[in-house]
């Protein structure tokens, strides 16, 4: 008989020559116990997707109901699915603006996707703008607006019409002119390093979109159901996108994502021709459960509130020598270290030691850190103490 691991090694395709290949027998609340019996402290919530811990009981309880009454019945929006509208009015009862209308999908980059063709569709422009380092999936449509040529290359050619802007950049938005179908950007970069735009560069990007109506795509699927400390980061800066893109953490473990927007804009995807954009599996009932029992939590716990506090006990205690800079905003941040080798180094002595943490994909000097929001305080404190131990050794 092959092992699992065997099993791994010869038929799940990789994509890299090196997969960290810990193998995973059970996961609950911050921690992964791994089959040769280690646990590990969860440091990375599996990229900012298991924001409640593992396994939180509510979400399991949504699950275990939902497959009591029934598992896939049709195609996206056509039948009324009791666990997908009352996700769906949640969703808008907590979405900033009049983000109302939201058309599910399964996964991150699939949301960025239908917010693409929606801008296209709404505004009858082709034109895109993004930002140098973003990353919003890798699909055609989002790599084609993902901030990193080295990734984008091998596979051109790409969407035509996407212009790249340096981020944070005030001086640089002139270039969103009436061309534009729609500006993309993640509130906070995530994959590109944790990078934090100044309030400044928010509004004055909010009003370009505004002035030449192109339309404003805040991707959250990293920053929202709380990370940063707010609902949806959006509201740390004070604006409010057209479209929003949400999934990671949506789904409290399962797979789902989002597009969210104003009902007059979402209206374009029902004509000319209807049904222009439509998928089998969006949305899917168990997905929508589970989502509508982590938002319920969520927002009844304010589990986003903890997130100021988590970003505090980080910073505090990663104030060493070794440590180049500490920076991000509530629960998404990012430690700096001095080289990639020391980077790896770190990494795997805190792995060793029991802490899971992780790389950005587009930076080898910068440590992940994105606890679950309710890992208790003498659990990461635990854990911060073991990064110290092997900082700057
Ligand atoms: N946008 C952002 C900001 C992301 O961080 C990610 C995933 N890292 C995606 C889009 C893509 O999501 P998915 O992997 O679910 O397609």
């Amino acid at each position: 008989m092959t092992t699992p691991r065997e099993q791994f090694q010869r038929h799940v395709a990789w994509t890299s020559h090196a997969p960290m290949a810990l193998e995973v027998d059970r996961a609950e609340g911050p921690y992964i116990w791994l089959t040769d019996g280690r646990r590990l402290t969860d440091l990375i919530s599996g990229i900012a997707v298991s924001s409640l811990g593992h396994r939180h009981e509510a979400v399991l309880a949504a699950i275990r109901r939902q497959l009591d009454r029934h598992l896939h019945v049709m195609v996206y929006g056509e039948f009324i699915q009791e666990a997908q509208s009352a996700l769906a009015a949640l969703l808008a009862s907590v979405l900033p603006g009049d983000l109302s209308s939201i058309y599910f999908t399964m996964s991150g980059t699939e949301a960025n996707e239908g917010a693409l063709k929606l801008a296209k569709k709404a505004t009858g422009r082709t034109r895109l703008v993004a930002f140098d380092r973003s990353y919003h999936g890798d699909t055609h449509g989002s790599l084609s607006v993902t901030g990193r040529s080295v990734y984008r290359e091998p596979f051109l050619p790409l969407l035509p019409d996407v212009t790249f802007l340096p981020f944070d950049r005030v001086d640089a938005l002139d270039a969103i002119d009436n061309t534009v179908a729609a500006v993309i950007t993640e509130p906070i970069q995530g994959e590109g390093g944790v990078r934090v735009p100044s309030r400044a560069w928010h509004e004055a990007l909010r009003d370009r979109c505004t002035e030449v109506g192109a339309l404003l795509i805040f991707d959250e699927i990293q920053t929202g159901m709380g990370r940063t400390g707010t609902l949806f980061a959006a509201e740390q800066f004070g604006v409010v996108p057209d479209i929003i893109t949400l999934a990671k953490a949506l789904g409290g473990g399962m797979p789902i994502g989002a597009f969210a927007s104003r009902p007059e804009i979402m209206g374009a995807l029902r004509e000319n021709p209807s049904l222009s954009h439509v998928t089998t599996f969006g949305g899917h009932p168990v997905s929508c459960a589970a989502a509508h029992a982590a938002l319920e939590v969520l927002v009844q716990e304010r589990l986003h509130e903890r997130a100021p506090g988590i970003e505090a006990r980080v910073r505090k205690a990663l104030h060493i020598p070794g440590v180049v800079e500490v920076r991000g905003m509530g629960a998404m941040l990012g430690m700096v270290l001095s080289s990639p080798e020391e980077t790896a180094r770190v990494v795997s002595a805190c792995l060793a030691d029991g802490v899971l943490l992780g790389w950005t994909l587009h930076s080898d000097t910068l440590v992940r850190i994105a606890p679950p929001l309710n890992i208790p305080n003498d659990t990461l404190d635990a854990a911060l103490e073991i990064i110290r131990q092997h900082v700057g050794r």
